[in-house]
């Protein structure tokens, strides 16, 4: 069970009903403290500075890297950190060199975030994109991925989990048919690596990109996973290089490769931070908290009149993102409602439009979603809520 203090760290829960997790998750105490004792104490720039300040600060920022790859199961060094997911996955995209030919094969519940990156490149290079449709449920079998598959096929570009329906993809299985035919695998994390345990040796992946902002880190941080950093640099420049002269340069190797410039340094040492918030819990916690309050979540919307509910029932094969409509409002007009009864939820296409054009709900849908901060309470408080808002339209 999840402490009841937990929420005492996040002070805006005092005074809104939080379900918009899925967009962005709040940060808890301790993260802010962690960025406001780098501000104060020992703001410097990192790995280019000999001075106490800047040695401090390079092994924080360094600290945060290492926690973040043991948190994905990875190994020092082979994590990048972004600006968010959006940013990660256009490392790939430019980094990979794609060729006229080259096929990407991606699925249509993908973010617009795993979705434009490809298109321009069709757009640009001629790439080739195949995209996959879910059925009706919204799954993507392994072997609807496959039947797209060739030998042409560079990457596989998929979301762990949806943003919109909340079903979790069978990835690890569409890796090993990836795999069969020499393609890479890309796994987008941003609503999975948040909430569940997610190891980048289980899923056999070769990228894996989430964000820092979605999992009680700051805004304007994200992470590019890599098997290896075989990716050319989107931009290079200070901290990026070994040795430069008038001639030629030599690019670094680690993360620093990827991260010219002066990074975002109290983000990421914010983003270390709730590492550790969130492994003082354990993901598995995590986890079991956020099933149980979808299961509530769904049962009471479900015994609303008028509201209808999207993806798979409540259990293992979904995450706390729950999507719904009601009847005779709009989406916006539902969060509009809510929003006047200090209940924040998210309405829209939620940056899938392909999706929702598939799904026949060009309006969108209203989705409510879950961290491990949520209580029963929000829960009940939304369904309240919402058998006046539908009751009254
Ligand atoms: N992919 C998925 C599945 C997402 O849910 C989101 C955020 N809604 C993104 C990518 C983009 O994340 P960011 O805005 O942090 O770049």
């Amino acid at each position: 069970m999840i402490p009841a203090e937990i929420r005492r760290d996040f002070p805006l829960l005092a005074e809104v009903c939080y379900l918009d997790s899925a967009a962005t998750s709040l940060s808890p105490e301790p993260v802010l403290q962690a960025m406001l004792e780098y501000e104060r104490h020992y703001r410097a720039n990192v790995g280019r500075g000999v001075h106490r300040l800047s040695q401090i600060a390079s092994q924080k920022y360094w600290d945060a890297h290492r926690k973040v790859a043991a948190f994905i199961g990875a190994a020092e060094g082979e994590t990048v950190f972004t600006r968010n997911t959006t940013e990660a996955i256009t490392l790939v995209a430019e980094g990979l060199r794609f060729r006229p030919g080259d096929r990407v094969v991606t699925t249509l519940l993908e973010h617009h975030s795993n979705l434009l990156p490809w298109m321009r490149l069709r757009d640009r290079k001629g790439v080739e994109l195949s995209i996959v449709p879910p059925a009706p449920d919204g799954t993507v079998t392994p072997d609807a991925v496959a039947s797209c598959i060739d030998d042409h096929t560079r990457l596989v570009a998929i979301t762990h989990a949806s943003n919109v329906l909340g079903n979790l993809l069978p990835v690890r299985e569409i890796g090993r048919v990836a795999r069969e035919h020499g393609a890479l695998l890309l796994v987008d994390g941003a609503q999975s690596v948040p909430h569940l345990p997610v190891s980048v040796a289980e899923l056999g992946c070769d990228f894996l990109c989430f964000s820092g902002h979605k999992m009680l880190g700051p805004t304007g941080t994200g992470v590019l996973w890599m098997r290896e950093p075989t990716l050319e640099p989107l931009i290079v420049g200070g901290g990026s290089i070994d040795r430069v002269t008038d001639e030629a340069y030599t690019l670094t190797g680690g993360y620093a490769r990827y991260e010219a410039g002066t990074p975002h340094i109290a983000g990421g040492i914010g983003l270390g931070r709730a590492v550790d918030y969130l492994q003082g819990i354990g993901m598995a916690e995590v986890r079991s908290h956020e099933e149980r309050l979808t299961r509530r979540m769904m049962e009471g919307l479900r015994g609303i009149a008028g509201v209808t509910v999207y993806g798979p029932g409540p259990g293992p094969g979904r995450i706390g993102v729950v999507s719904f409509t009601v009847e005779g409002l709009h989406p916006h007009e539902v969060a509009h409602a809510l929003s006047e009864q200090e209940i924040m939820v998210r309405s829209g296409h939620h940056c899938c439009m392909p999706l929702m054009n598939h799904l026949g709900l060009p309006e969108g849908t209203v989705r409510a979603s879950l961290h491990v901060y949520s209580s029963g309470e929000d829960v009940d408080r939304l369904v309240e809520a919402l058998q006046g808002v539908a009751g009254g339209a």
